[in-house]
């Protein structure tokens, strides 16, 4: 049984403009017990919309939301068991850790041996047990975070929700963040949905994404399914860096790529013509005499990144053996080889 159900959950919102528009179009899918799955896409494809639903703070035009295996699509917010972590995990400044925490069971009446024990066993549980005194302000931003993750399941929540968390931290912080996110989750084996519009992120923390693009959940996958098989050009853009590049069948085992071979299964018929993706690292240049001339090349450290035009195509190429090679410099004319394990025909 999943933990959380969607099925054919949809949300229309009156646009001043454009009249009534989909945020959320038929959105169906399952999350299972204690897995996190994250609701990555762009800004505006309904992933907040979708969470605020699972919440109960939006009502869905159509579809149902179980969690735990109870319909909740009606219930109000405070009966549904969930936890929602809101962006920045705004703490309050002037209260210790312990009354942060306490805060909200304190708000429900709770009596005061009841909150004592609940904030402990929580604080313990996200490995702060001896911080109870503290103040926000004296602790990293790490731990910050994982005080508002204890706030969020100081309730004995069956579900956490997060809505971007990290989205206005600089990029150290993260990351060092994420994985605190992570590995909590882990630890305490929560159900967890997470919203990001960061695809890399996604791939860090989750077990299985869903790309929503218009109000759509287009592919649900692992972080390695929507990397090597995705299926659609746009899940390919948005997963990782991808070549779209055309491709001409040449026979059952052979396409045609810009001129270059490449041992590939196609699954089409000879002279058909076949969309491909293939990220970066899947192409291999040597210093040789063509077909391809390097347009730029851009030195990160762990690997170098080149532009590579070839025919009528400008190839991104990521090369991680350049330490052991001669550099090559733009305008070097180029051999081009495809490694096709890895590459997706559409
Ligand atoms: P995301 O979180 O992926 O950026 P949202 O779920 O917030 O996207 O929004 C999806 C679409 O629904 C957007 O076009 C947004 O403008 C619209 N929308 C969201 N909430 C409302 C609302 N309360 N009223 C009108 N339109 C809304
Ligand atoms: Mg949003």
């Amino acid at each position: 049984m999943a933990a959380i159900g969607l099925s054919h959950l949809s949300k229309r919102f009156d646009h001043t403009v454009k009249g009534e528009v989909y945020a959320v179009h038929d959105v169906s899918l399952n999350v299972a017990e204690g897995e996190l799955l994250t609701l990555l896409g762009p800004s505006g494809c309904g992933k907040s919309t979708t969470l605020r639903m699972i919440a109960g703070f939006e009502e869905p035009d159509e579809g149902t939301i179980t969690i735990g295996g109870s319909d909740v699509t009606r219930a109000l917010p405070n009966q549904r068991g969930i936890g929602f972590v809101f962006q920045n995990y705004a703490l309050f400044p002037h209260l210790t850790i312990f009354e942060n925490v306490a805060y909200g069971l304190r708000v429900q009446g709770k009596a005061e041996a009841d909150i004592a024990r609940a904030v402990s066993e929580v604080l313990a549980l996200v490995g702060l047990a001896n911080y109870e005194r503290q103040q926000p302000h004296q602790l990293s931003g790490g731990e910050q975070q994982r005080v508002a993750l204890a706030r969020a399941v100081v309730f004995r929540p069956r579900v956490l929700l997060f809505d971007e968390p990290l989205s206005n931290l600089d990029a150290k912080l993260r990351v060092e963040m994420r994985e605190e996110i992570r590995s909590l989750q882990k630890r305490i084996g929560i159900t967890t949905v997470y919203v990001t519009h960061d695809q890399e992120e996604a791939m860090a923390i989750s077990d299985r994404i869903a790309v929503m693009d218009r109000g759509q959940a287009v592919q649900q996958g692992t972080a390695h399914d929507l990397y090597y098989r995705p299926v659609s050009e746009f899940v390919a853009r948005f997963i990782g860096r991808a070549n779209l590049v055309d491709g001409k069948v040449l026979s059952a085992g052979e396409v045609e790529i810009e001129g270059v071979r490449v041992a590939l299964a196609a699954g089409r018929a000879a002279g058909q013509s076949v969309r491909l993706v293939i990220r970066p690292e899947m192409i291999e240049i040597a210093a040789a005499g063509g077909p391809g001339r390097i347009a730029r090349r851009t030195f990160l450290g762990e690997k170098t990144d080149y532009v590579v035009e070839l025919g009528g195509s400008r190839l991104q190429v990521a090369a991680t053996d350049h330490y052991r090679r001669p550099a090559m410099d733009a305008g070097q004319a180029v051999s081009v080889r495809f490694h096709p394990e890895g590459i997706r025909v559409l």
